[in-house]
């Protein structure tokens, strides 16, 4: 499981300034990563819920590649000539919020 966002917000240093994500300004930013421009190191600072956030999607992609390394090797794609196809789907259906 995840964490909870009081958690996550506790292991930061926040002062304010603009999230490089959401473009809010003047909101409590924590420095989560650096990007480089044209040889300058510049911090890249999000707020509050961009940082919950990535950590979702962090946990979710990390999730995704052990489930990865564990799955069978995939099936050979079919040609796309012989489409539409009856083979089953070899997967979840894809799921629509
Ligand atoms: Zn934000």
């Amino acid at each position: 499981m995840g964490v909870r966002p009081g958690e996550l917000w506790s292991r930061f240093d926040w002062a304010n300034g603009s999230c490089f994500r959401c473009e809010q300004t003047n909101v409590p930013v924590a420095e989560v990563g650096e990007i480089t421009v044209a040889g300058t190191v510049l911090p890249l600072c999000a707020c509050q819920w961009c940082v919950f956030r990535l950590e979702q999607l962090h946990w979710t992609m990390s999730e995704r590649a052990a489930r990865q390394r564990n799955a069978p090797a995939p099936a050979q794609p079919i040609p796309l000539s012989q489409w539409p196809t009856k083979v089953p789907l070899n997967r979840p259906p894809a799921h629509v919020a």
